[in-house]
């Protein structure tokens, strides 16, 4: 026969904590704390197979449950010495919904069912207190006609406020017994009205009804939305729990609170919650009356802690807080009841927190020794560890909401309104704070996104070009602002109603994606402590080296100082922006002739050395992986009329040859064009140039620090293997050149990003003449995909709307396509060399779950920007934890 009814309680706990899938969470952490001696009032769980079946079978039960649940209440009836509905001395019960996770949309909490006209009389009897019986039923008779009957709150709200007003009474506990009296009568006469019956006087019916209506509440509309939104499966169901009940409301020895064994917003190592003297269920969150704080510490003048108004039943809750925390060895939140100064346990589960709390409560147990290292590491959530890399609003700041974007980069930012990256980057060059505003972004904006706090566009998604720059950046942004209209030409912006000029002050918050009005106050991030402490233990179990994606010292240093351990990208064609050499550059690219380009290119050495030099000095013995020009040719080309004249003047040529060459460049498809290591192969001289400035640096560093670079030179765009032949005669050409001028050699290494499909299936041909390997899945993920990342926000986020793409594969690396190639790839080159190296460049390197499959493939490494470090470092410790990574993502 099956068992469909769980007894917990007086000494008889059928269930277990881990039993949550049958008995939802609630029921199996009633048994749970039951059976480790809490004093939890005596009941029974219905399973979540008797809601499976019941939905099945359109309100059938299974045949023995009815004899299940009695036996059940009888043991109930034993325990408490009461029986249900009973004249003299009744058993009342709470029914109480309870699925795996908890739910919103299900059915709320009867309270004091068993109370009819007669048992309301034998409970007055027995408790000696005729206020507390009818303070009862009018509770049971409003919560079983609103919930289960259906009739709306409101109508017994009036009923109360008018028996308020009659009263002269402002608070509910003022109310007499007759006073209640009345009103249950009068909410009776009104349920009648409403249903057209009277009120289910009979106990074991109203118990059925309540029952019923728990599973019915399953498939109502709002839990089914609630499903489909957070993916639990209908399957699921729920559970409902029948417990016997305990008193809050019978007088000044009694309350009701809830807790957390912790403070759920900062961490700290004290109770936290809210308790109300006289008071039943759900008071303490409804809001009748003002609840008061748990502990002294927390106390503010005027308000009376638990801890002064009930030292006993304050003292035992203490120690059910230790023995929780101890069970559980995790943040609980709990609810109780006191009656007649005893304590009792009604619910417990993990508490929800936020990122700052569960940084120290995982560090604070291990530190007390309710978790080991390892188990902290793995309690929190890599991503949240990015909130806390930047400073966040103050939650008691007030604000005035303008409109609201995606939240595309985390963080705070406040400052004045600007509407081009050149002032912006001027007004910053002041000491101002400004967030750029514009309608989208692109390459050119770069020295505006850096200089300013903030950064806000109107359109674009969360992998945008705004979106991934300033996320690299460790900018805050709000992306695809659609709300809000931007007017160039006014120098405005204007958002529900409100028009914000140029120099007006906005602030944003990259987590939420909100925009405000003015400036809220903000509270900075403290990355010593805690943090500094988790890291270490991150870094303990940690296999995957992390190391940053950086051109600029200041990205370097920001990304050694969150523990990176070397450069895995740096983007040469992002040094050559700079004011200073973009003309020399232009120079190189619009010159017909190797005489002009090498003319152009001796310009740019002295730069590029300079560069790599910084980046050596910064990096002190690090491995910097320094990725050969791979430019976006049409970015490069010049486009104003004095910037024509300028190049054609330095290559002594006439405005009008110029602007054929520039039309002889343009390309159709610039991603698919001239680019990567095709660039290098048509004109050499680009890359000796380079590679000398490599080894020059390095040598001019190693001599300088004693602490010789471990240059890593990669070859971008590589399809074949005679490809980086060719490339790699090259650089080892001006490496012996540079070692013998200067009388000293460095160990370096040549190696490609393997960012084609056609790579990666021949990788074996490749790795042949590569020391290392590093998977640029950006890259990789377009030509697999065969799409655009800048076009692909017409469509992608429909796409994953429907579920036709599980994420978005520029954010989360798409394991079955691009991950496949990504271990072929890996697999084909160690089988050729067993010491290839192995690492990944793409945005991915810095998202948990992708970094999850990188230990799966065994990278060696993963490299991300600056900010996202300390998150790779955990997610990549978790990884290794959970040994070699989730791959079925
Ligand atoms: P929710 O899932 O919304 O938290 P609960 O089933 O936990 O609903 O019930 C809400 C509140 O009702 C509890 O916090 C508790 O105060 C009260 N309650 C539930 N069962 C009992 C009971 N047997 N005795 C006294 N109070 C109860
Ligand atoms: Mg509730
Ligand atoms: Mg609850």
């Amino acid at each position: 026969m099956t068992q469909w009814v769980y007894g917990f309680g007086a000494g008889r706990n059928e269930g277990r904590a881990d039993m949550r899938n049958l008995l939802g969470g609630k029921g199996a952490n009633l048994a749970e704390m039951a059976s480790i001696g809490l004093p939890v009032p005596p009941g029974f769980t219905i399973t979540t197979e008797v809601c499976t079946h019941y939905t099945k079978n359109k309100g059938q039960y299974p045949t023995e449950l009815d004899a299940q649940v009695q036996a059940a209440l009888a043991r109930i009836e034993d325990a408490v010495g009461a029986k249900f509905g009973d004249s003299d001395n009744p058993l009342l019960v709470s029914v109480r919904s309870g699925a795996r996770v908890s739910m919103p949309g299900m059915m709320d909490t009867v309270l004091n069912l068993g109370l009819n006209d007669v048992t309301v009389e034998g409970l007055a009897k027995a408790s000696g207190d005729q206020r507390f019986a009818w303070d009862s039923y009018r509770r049971f008779i409003q919560m079983f006609g609103s919930v289960v009957l259906g009739v709306d709150h409101h109508r017994f709200e009036e009923i109360i406020d008018e028996a308020k007003m009659a009263a002269g009474a402002t608070e509910d506990t003022q109310l007499s017994s007759d006073d209640w009296r009345r009103v249950a009568d009068e909410y009776k006469h009104m349920v009648q009205q409403v249903t057209g019956n009277p009120f289910p006087q009979e106990p074991t019916a109203q118990l059925w009804a309540a029952i019923g209506a728990v599973f019915g509440s399953w498939m109502n509309q709002r839990a089914i939305t609630y499903r489909r939104l957070h993916d639990i499966p209908e399957e699921w169901g729920t559970a409902v729990n029948v417990q016997a009940m305990v008193f809050g409301n019978m007088g000044g020895d009694c309350a009701t609170g809830v807790c957390f064994t912790r403070d759920p917003s900062t961490g700290e190592n004290i109770f936290y919650g809210e308790y109300l003297i006289n008071a039943q269920g759900e008071d303490v969150v409804a809001g009748i009356r003002t609840p008061q704080p748990m502990s002294s510490l927390k106390a503010k003048p005027g308000e009376r802690s638990m801890e002064e108004a009930m030292p006993q039943a304050y003292a035992e809750l203490v120690a059910v807080r230790a023995t929780l925390e101890k069970h559980y060895a995790d943040m609980q939140d709990i609810e109780f009841t006191v009656q007649r100064n005893k304590l009792y346990m009604l619910q417990t589960r993990n508490g929800k927190r936020t990122a700052a709390a569960s940084l120290k409560i995982a560090v604070d147990m291990a530190e007390e020794g309710l978790i080991d290292r390892k188990e902290a590491v793995k309690r929190v959530n890599p991503s949240a560890l990015d909130q806390l890399l930047h400073p966040t609003l103050d939650p008691s700041a007030p604000r005035k909401l303008l409109g609201r974007g995606l939240p595309a980069s985390p963080g705070a930012a406040c400052g004045v309104v600007v509407f081009s990256a050149d002032e912006a980057e001027a007004r910053a060059a002041k000491g101002e704070a400004v967030i750029l505003v514009r309608i989208e972004t692109s390459p050119e904006d770069i020295h505006g996104m850096h200089a300013a706090r903030g950064i806000l566009t109107t359109r674009g998604g969360m992998t945008s070009h705004a979106a991934v720059v300033a996320r690299g950046m460790g900018r805050p942004c709000v992306a695809g602002a659609g709300g809000v209209v931007v007017d160039y030409s006014a120098q405005a912006l204007s958002a529900g109603g409100v028009t914000v000029q140029a120099g007006g002050t906005i602030t944003l918050d990259g987590a939420t994606g909100e925009i405000f009005a003015g400036s809220v106050a903000m509270i900075e991030p403290k990355m010593s402590g805690d943090f500094a402490t988790l890291m270490t233990w991150a870094d303990e179990v940690r296999r995957m080296k992390v190391r940053t994606n950086a051109e600029t010292p200041l990205d370097a240093e920001t990304a050694r100082k969150f523990g990176a351990e070397g450069i895995g990208l740096c983007r040469t064609e992002h040094m050559f922006f700079d004011p200073e050499r973009i003309g020399a550059v232009r120079q190189m690219i619009m010159s017909e002739t190797e005489g002009g380009r090498r003319d152009a290119l001796a310009k740019l050495l002295p730069f590029q050395r300079k560069d790599f030099e910084d980046l050596f000095r910064i990096m002190a013995g690090l491995p910097v992986t320094i990725r050969l020009l791979d430019p976006p040719l049409h970015e490069f080309l010049p486009h104003k009329d004095e910037e024509m004249a300028e190049v054609a003047e330095s290559l002594g040529a006439d405005v009008q040859t110029m602007r054929r060459r520039a039309a002889d460049l343009a390309e159709a498809n610039p991603m698919l064009g001239h680019r990567g290591c095709r660039l290098g192969i048509t004109y050499p001289e680009i890359t000796e140039m380079q590679a000398r400035a490599i080894f020059e640096a390095a040598v001019t560093i190693a001599k300088e620090t004693g602490k010789a670079p471990v240059p890593e030179v990669m070859v971008p765009l590589v399809m074949t293997r005679k490809e980086l032949e060719i490339c790699r005669a090259q650089i080892e050409k001006v490496a012996e050149q540079v070692f013998a001028e200067t009388g000293t050699t460095i160990e370096y290494m040549i190696g490609t990003m393997i960012e084609l499909p056609r790579a990666a299936i021949t990788a074996d041909k490749i790795a042949e003449c590569a020391d290392f390997f590093s998977f640029g899945t950006n890259d990789l993920t377009q030509t697999t995909f065969g799409l655009s990342r800048d076009d692909a926000g017409k469509f992608l986020p429909l796409y994953v709307e429907k579920g036709i793409l599980p994420k978005d594969p520029f954010v989360s690396i798409d394991i079955e396509g691009v991950g496949a190639l990504v271990q072929t790839a890996s697999e084909k080159g160690r089988k050729v060399k067993n010491a290839l190296k192995l690492g990944i460049c793409g945005e991915h390197g810095g998202d948990p779950a992708s970094i999850s499959f990188c230990e799966s493939v065994g990278l060696d490494y993963v490299s991300c920007s600056p900010y996202r470090v300390p998150v790779a470092r955990l997610a990549a410790a978790q990884a290794a934890l959970s040994g070699g990574g989730d791959r079925t993502a």
